[in-house]
């Protein structure tokens, strides 16, 4: 099937494009950045010495250790990463896409690295316990705790997580309520709730997601999109998320998830044994270890990344096919698309490399030739 239809959409504008190059290039140096460090760490020995002085400031405690170990290593990357994310925030102003106050910011980050902290101190601790308590077969115990913390964190994180960011409140809108109640009903489902974002304290930006796990799953919809879309372009939205819904989308993700982890899991026990073979580390269990179980992790997560968006982009076709068949007009759908694209300054074509690997989304440009090919073959959804 040809789609021609997408040489008639609009292109991207120089600022698009800018701001977009600007945004991977941030991500980019990122990586760069505390993939260096963890090199750093573990070529100069800078990593023993942390756990040297973790165990002193412990008073040879191993967990409490553990902890100043994990408070250290975060510092050291926030402190490093602070004038990317400083130079973040200043490009989100610079393009028009922010209205956060500085101070409201500062303190969103604050609150962001102590909820990383918090569960990274977690995950660090079950996994050396792990290790002390079966060095062989560790990685398949931390594995099935890791994947029942990720499950846990899931659920809680649209009533407790995101709360922290925004505020979320029921959504009041009775005609946008009838409107998806048809829609669950013509999908012989029920979403449990659909809540506004007041994403507008912060951003200028244009979202909705479909969030959560079991009680707590709901569709939230940015109050931006809110106030500035047609009934029937919030419904064309709607739609898609409940087709993440219907789909399952959530728990297919998890379950993959689940099998690339143990994989994981088992690549960094493998490594982690050949290092202490190679007296890198004296013993198993030294936290030590820790920049290179972390080094090891970081370097399967960028080689799965083409993987994992892939996955993800198929999804996101899936849910807007669902959309396509449950509004009566495709119409708005498109218009929703460019609304969307202009307000947050998507990049509509970016190129293939850049699509493959960090677009979770097909581009707009892709996603509105699908819905116009749709058209083509359902002239009644004019
Ligand atoms: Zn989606």
């Amino acid at each position: 099937m040809t789609l021609s239809a997408a040489t008639t959409q609009p292109k991207d504008t120089a600022e698009a494009s800018q701001y977009n190059r600007i945004r991977r290039r941030l991500t980019i140096a990122d990586m760069v950045l505390n993939f260096a460090l963890l090199i750093v760490l573990l070529a100069t020995g800078w990593n023993a010495t942390l756990r040297d002085w973790s165990y002193r400031a412990s008073g040879q405690r191993y967990a409490l250790a553990v902890f100043f170990y994990v408070l250290m290593l975060l510092l050291i990357s926030k402190v490093l990463g602070s004038a990317l994310d400083y130079y973040g925030f200043r490009v989100e102003h610079r393009f028009n896409l922010s209205n956060q106050k500085l101070k409201s910011w500062l303190w969103d980050e604050t609150k962001g690295w102590l909820i990383g902290l918090v569960i990274g101190v977690i995950l660090v601790e079950l996994i050396y316990w792990t290790i002390r308590i079966a060095p062989f077969k560790w990685w398949l115990i931390a594995w099935a705790i890791y994947n029942g913390l990720a499950i846990f964190f899931a659920q809680i994180a649209p009533v407790v997580l995101f709360p922290l960011f925004y505020k979320f409140y029921p959504l009041t809108n009775e005609d946008l309520k009838e409107r998806l109640v048809k829609l669950s009903e013509r999908a012989g489902t029920r979403v449990r709730g659909v809540y506004e974002w007041k994403l507008s304290e912060k951003s200028k930006k244009a979202n909705a997601a479909l969030a959560g796990l079991g009680a707590t799953r709901r569709i939230i919809l940015a109050d931006t999109l809110l106030q500035n879309y047609s009934p029937e372009e919030i419904e064309a939205v709607l739609a898609h998320e409940l087709g993440h819904h219907v789909h399952k989308h959530i728990p297919k993700s998890i379950v993959l998830q689940v099998g690339i982890s143990l994989i994981g899991f088992w690549v960094v026990a493998e490594g982690l044994a050949m290092a202490v073979d190679r007296e890198m580390f004296a013993t198993v269990h030294d936290f030590a270890s820790l920049p290179l179980l972390v080094l090891m992790s970081t370097v399967m997560s960028f080689i799965l990344m083409p993987v994992m968006n892939a996955y993800s982009r198929q999804k996101e076709r899936e849910a807007d096919r669902y959309a396509f068949r449950s509004i009566t007009k495709i119409a708005p759908f498109i218009s929703s698309m460019n609304k969307l694209a202009d307000q947050n300054l998507a990049e509509r074509e970016p190129s293939r490399l850049v699509e493959v690997w960090f677009h979770s989304h097909p581009p707009v440009s892709k996603r509105i030739a699908a819905a116009e090919a749709w058209l083509k073959e359902h002239p009644a959804s004019a």
